[in-house]
């Protein structure tokens, strides 16, 4: 059996109907004036701010996404009794929905599906935040404690788990293949996991439409579309 870890991003959400946040069509590189929902400072002074991002949550393709072929791919292979560990820059849960258990999945950037108390920190789900949103609450406040609530994602000015970010680390340093799909692999300090898995001895595995900046000391690029790739990839080591 072979250790198999997969760093996903973006990329591989886009053919479930999730857009690219930061890549060249993404949505806050057409628009800025969307990052600031996302950016921890503006959210938390600017209540029209919170609105929009309320309606933007409400309204927006990844609560309603479904996984795709790439997503249940890796959920087979764990199931068919493969060692898998997952590492997602992703906020969509797609991996867990597809049928991983929760225990493979490391959320660098937190998820969508929940919400965060910024007072207390009590954690609920994003559908209940939502229905209150659709019951007329255009900026739902704690049910416990009335300070401000944002979805449990890590904004722009956040700083990632350090406990999560660590576990990633020691994947990285301790598996055999390390597949970074959908990734562009510019965003730090996810990226440098890519290198870091190379440096101990990983057979790096990159399935990205475009080149990355980890092209150089990758043993294999693929850049085939996700959804056939990577069930490809997968099968050599099943
Ligand atoms: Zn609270």
């Amino acid at each position: 059996m072979t250790m198999v870890a997969i760093l996903s991003g973006a990329g591989i959400s886009t053919d479930s109907g999730i857009p690219d946040y930061r890549g060249p069509d993404g949505v806050w590189t057409r628009d800025p004036e969307a990052e600031k929902l996302a950016t921890y400072e503006h959210y938390m002074k600017d209540p029209g701010i919170r609105r929009r991002a309320w309606r933007v949550r409400l309204e927006g393709p990844v609560l309603r996404a479904e996984p795709n072929a790439a997503h249940r791919a890796i959920a087979a292979f764990e199931q068919t009794g493969n060692p898998v560990r997952v590492i997602t820059q992703n906020v969509d849960g797609l991996h867990q929905i597809a049928g991983l258990s929760e225990r493979k999945v490391l959320e660098l950037h937190g998820s969508a599906r929940s919400v965060v108390c910024t007072g207390c920190h009590a954690r609920s789900s994003m559908s209940d935040a939502l229905d209150r949103v659709r019951a007329g609450e255009d900026d739902p406040g704690c049910l416990s404690c009335g300070a401000v609530l944002k979805s449990a994602t890590v904004m722009f000015g956040q700083r990632l788990d350090p406990v999560v970010l660590g576990e990633a680390m020691s994947i990285a340093k301790a598996t055999e293949v390390f597949i970074a799909v959908g990734t562009s692999l510019q965003v730090q300090p996810a990226a440098s996991l890519a290198g870091i898995a190379a440096e101990h001895g990983a057979r790096l595995i990159i399935v990205n439409a475009q080149p990355t900046p980890y092209d150089a000391v990758a043993d294999e690029l693929v850049r085939e579309p996700i959804g056939t790739a990577l069930p490809k990839v997968l099968g050599r080591y099943a």
